[in-house]
């Protein structure tokens, strides 16, 4: 006889998108299964080197920021991007990002003027997602299945019936859910099985990876560490992430565009020839991926009770770090939503709202990835010449391309826009006005309140940040303590949706927040403001909620 497992959402995958998922969900009271093929708390390859700022907000809230924040590179290791010839050779320009250590208090640089209580953070995903794993297990409300492969589902009016297989034991398992999500990857079995697919460019670039051990390599170079340094010269680019800050490190050998076989590519002469040193030096590879970056968003983020979040609906080669980050912004645009219908405010139709909000926003990241990582083949095309040679004609050529570089580049690794600047603008769930959200780019963006926007971050004359202060459904935020906002309350009461007033005092908020009341979502996205509280506050309630759909 097989075993039946209950919860209320079932997650495929644990990786970074489920787990936070799964968190989110939990602390919204909704009990959640995961399941995931990998070992308990088993680390993924080496990937992802970069957690957004709008992520580590994410994880504050759930209280596992300072836990990450304190984890990856040593607290003095500094976070910047460095342009050379090679990684031994000579440094064309350098875009600063604080160490961790300096990460709340630096200001100055291109990345440190963000309205946010939470900065980027640098780490990378071998070590992000044992603590992630770590944190969602002790949580009440999660159960993981590790070693455990979801097979099968069908689903019915009340639910989704799930099979599984134990990988220890061979036992069939019955899982049974009200919802379930695929956050199941690149190669996700949810997404096929839903009908879901991807289209865009299937190939946008070819590119070796190789992680590797080499406790030489930073004495060998001349100039200060960096997290990210960049090789740019006639024979072969590519960039090196520091992993452990020692003696671990992440080679992304670019292809060049004529290259479209892997083997082809002598891997040993193309490291080193990134690195810049002889046959004398000594490496050991650790492990190797080879891999092909793409654009693709798939049709349908969802078939009736079944969801696909991160990798699973999109992939994009992940310019300016942002491919695990998009996966866990649509975590967090469904949880909250998953959670209000689970807990009996929120209605079936406003679940639509999900796709309606998340399907644009990812077109739009991967655009603005590819449109980077083509812009950065150009770079690697047109190396000028020179560039490597003594003197004063190299100096020039290495200001030249080291400007290029770093303008083109400070986009992607301080991109303020693709963590803030996106809004929801096609959402049934929100209570749209007459002005329109202001326009972002991969780095720039303007903090509004103009409904579907990031809530702007402040923070309150009493130290705290606004977020923290927030409720953790809706918060109605007050601007004019003399304003009357019984009547929403009393209309949320009446509908059962969640609702904190937060007085807002803060002189940041001046001249940003310009109605007497703006209410904010739980995911911190603006879903209506005003002056006084509509004549029809059911109706308001009624539009948040999803009970005005159709
Ligand atoms: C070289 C490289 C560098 C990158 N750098 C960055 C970066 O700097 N910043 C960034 O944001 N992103 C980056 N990314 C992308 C990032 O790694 C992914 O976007 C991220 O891992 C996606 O997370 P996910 O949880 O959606 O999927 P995954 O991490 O792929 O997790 C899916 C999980 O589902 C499990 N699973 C699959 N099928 C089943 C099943 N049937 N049953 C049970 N479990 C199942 C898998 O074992 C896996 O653990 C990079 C990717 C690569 C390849």
């Amino acid at each position: 006889m097989s075993r039946t497992l209950q919860a209320q959402v079932l997650i495929v995958g644990a990786g970074p998108v489920g787990l936070t998922l799964a968190m989110d969900l939990a602390s919204r009271g909704i009990s959640v299964l995961v399941v995931e093929t990998r070992f308990r708390g088993e680390p993924p390859n080496v990937k992802c080197n970069h957690v957004s700022a709008r992520s580590m907000e994410i994880f504050r809230r759930l209280g596992v920021a300072t836990t990450l924040r304190n984890a990856g590179l040593p607290e003095d290791h500094a976070n910047d991007v460095s342009y050379r010839t090679t990684f031994t050779g000579e440094e064309l320009s350098r875009i600063p990002i604080p160490a961790r250590r300096e990460r709340y208090t630096a200001t100055g640089g291109p990345d440190t003027w963000w309205p946010t209580a939470e900065p980027p953070h640098r780490i990378n995903q071998i070590y992000l997602e044992p603590l992630l794993f770590a944190h969602a297990q002790a949580m009440d409300g999660v159960r993981i299945l590790s070693r455990t492969r979801v097979d099968d589902f069908t689903q019915d009016d009340d639910g989704v019936q799930v099979t599984a297989t134990d990988l220890e034991t061979g036992e069939t398992l019955q899982l049974r859910c009200h919802y379930m999500i695929g956050c199941d990857g690149a190669r996700s079995a949810v997404r096929k099985a839903i009908g879901a697919t991807l289209s865009g460019t299937d190939v946008v670039g070819r590119v070796q990876s190789t992680f590797f051990r080499a406790p030489d390599l930073l004495a060998r170079a001349k100039h200060r560490p960096a997290w990210a340094t960049f090789s740019l010269n006639p024979r072969r680019c590519g960039n090196v992430y520091a992993i452990d800050g020692h003696e671990t490190f992440l080679m992304h050998n670019y292809l060049n565009a004529g290259e479209t076989d892997f083997e082809a590519v002598d891997r040993d002469w193309a490291l080193r020839t990134i690195l810049g040193v002889g046959a004398d030096f000594n490496y050991e590879i650790i492990s190797k991926e080879d891999w092909v970056g793409r654009r693709l968003v798939a049709d349908k983020f969802r078939d009736r009770r079944v969801f696909i979040c991160g990798d699973a609906a999109h992939l994009w080669i992940p310019m300016a770090g942002y491919g695990m980050n998009a996966g866990i912004a649509d975590a967090m645009n469904l949880s909250w939503l998953l959670a209000g219908r689970l807990n009996g405010w929120a209605t079936q139709a406003a679940l639509a709202a999900y796709e309606a909000e998340r399907q644009p926003i990812t077109e739009q990241v991967s655009k603005f990835a590819m449109n980077h990582a083509i812009a950065l083949q150009k770079e690697r095309e047109g190396v000028p010449a020179g560039i490597e040679e003594p003197g004063s004609v190299g100096a020039a050529a290495r200001a030249v391309a080291g400007k290029a570089l770093y303008d083109l580049n400070v986009k992607q690794y301080c991109c303020g826009g693709l963590n803030f600047g996106y809004f929801y603008d096609h959402s049934p769930l929100i209570a749209y006005d007459e002005e329109s959200p202001p326009s972002y780019s991969m780095d720039q963006f303007t903090p509004s309140t103009v409904p579907g926007c990031r809530t702007p971050h402040v923070w309150l004359d009493d130290g705290r940040s606004l977020y923290d202060a927030m409720g953790p459904e809706y918060t109605l935020l007050r601007l004019d303590p003399a304003a009357d906002a019984q009547p929403l309350i009393q209309a949320a009461k009446a509908r059962g949706v969640p609702l904190t007033v937060l007085d807002l005092k803060s002189r940041q908020a001046a001249g940003l927040y310009r109605h007497a009341f703006v209410l904010s979502r739980p995911d911190q996205h603006i879903a209506w403001r005003g002056d006084c509280i509509p004549q029809d506050p059911l109706a308001l309630m009624d539009l948040v909620r999803g009970a005005l759909i159709g």
